[in-house]
């Protein structure tokens, strides 16, 4: 099999270079791929559901079609959609909005757009009209696109295929500054499976941003440009058959999930991922868990300030359960992550913490 790392001997200069090299990369990843294993995860998704209870909408906030470099039409990514368990496919293409257009009218479909700026990309979602950015600041350029779009994220914030973000580069982000959506699991020239290097990087990059006091949510998209590449990883928000709308509004309160397989929720104090939440010194809080998935669960860590705060073996138990009492002393997060027994991970949004300085 192809090494999809593998860096070009030779630079691509021309679109139809970039593509051609692109499309023989592809037919060497499918030849590992057996036609049923998109069914198969899907059918995880929605036993993982069943278990987990909660009623969770599940989206792919970032696709590519033939609007763009995607290599399929609208529709295929939506039956792709409907095999993998996600209930809405944005459409997501990069210098075009007329993927909008195309969309209308196909149930479990809506649409977004992925330009560059700077360095990195912006995602937006539901946007009204083309952004054109001006690629002179990553933070000038996603004020430009929150005034086009109810909702923006930084997708990759690490790299994805073979471009690596050097440090100076992945540092531009915290010009985003209090708060932003960032993706991390994307799963770029991935199919089957998302995590990689890059996403390990994004998650160490997370937690760094989120130390330091800047609120970001999580965010998982397949970034598929064959339909076999939509279900490798996604997003999770709480709530049944959630509407386009409803779907952005969890997703500007950071209300959601991140994964590839398992699906978890975490409260603290009651208070849900992605809330904020006013503390003191010393106060005892009650932390509760809940994390499911299908394929049995190898591990659950709660995380804070970067480091695992308690972990859990559940031995390949299939949903677990936890309720954790812990003494504030000055964290800025806390958040869940879990691993499947097949190494497929989810994170959850954290709950913020805002010290409490009254006399
Ligand atoms: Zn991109
Ligand atoms: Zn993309």
């Amino acid at each position: 099999m192809t090494n999809l790392y593998q860096r070009s001997e030779e630079p691509l200069n021309t679109w139809k270079e970039k593509n051609d090299f692109l499309d023989d990369q592809w037919r060497d990843t499918m030849r590992d791929w057996p036609a049923c294993q998109q069914t198969e995860q899907g059918e995880r998704v929605q036993a993982t559901r069943s278990l987990f209870g909660n009623p969770v909408t599940i989206i792919d906030p970032h696709t590519h079609s033939d609007h763009s470099d995607g290599r399929c039409r609208i529709p295929q990514n939506r039956d792709a959609g409907l095999r993998a368990g996600i209930d809405i496919v944005f459409a997501t293409d990069h210098n075009s909005l007329t993927q909008k257009r195309a969309v209308k009218n196909i149930p479990s479909m809506s649409w977004g757009q992925e330009p560059k700026t700077l360095h990195h990309h912006i995602g937006l979602l539901g946007n009204t009209r083309r952004l054109s950015t001006r690629r002179d600041r990553v933070d000038l350029d996603m004020e430009r696109a929150r005034k086009l779009a109810p909702f923006c994220w930084i997708p990759h914030p690490a790299g994805w295929f073979t471009k690596d973000y050097t440090d100076e580069q992945k540092n531009e982000l915290w010009r985003l500054a209090p708060a932003f959506a960032m993706e991390v699991i994307n799963g770029a020239k991935r199919i089957g499976r998302a995590f990689e290097r890059h996403d390990a990087e994004a998650v160490i990059l997370w937690d760094r941003l989120l130390t330091d006091g800047i609120r970001v949510t999580p965010l998982g998209g397949s970034d598929a440009h064959i339909p076999e590449g939509i279900g490798s990883c996604w997003t999770g928000l709480p709530g049944a058959e959630l509407s386009v709308d409803e779907v952005i509004d969890r997703l500007n309160a950071g209300n959601c999930l991140a994964s590839e397989g398992p699906l978890l929720s975490l409260h603290v104090e009651g208070r849900e991922m992605g809330s904020r939440l006013a503390v003191r010194e010393g106060q005892p809080l009650h932390l509760t868990c809940r994390v499911a998935d299908a394929a049995g669960l190898q591990s659950v860590h709660v995380v804070s300030d970067g480091k695992a705060e308690r972990t859990l073996y559940p031995r390949d138990k299939k949903l677990v359960e936890d309720e954790w009492q812990f003494v504030f002393s000055g964290q800025r997060y806390v958040r869940l992550e879990a691993r499947a027994c097949d190494d497929r991970r989810a994170f959850s949004a954290p709950v913020y913490f805002d010290v409490e300085t009254g006399c």
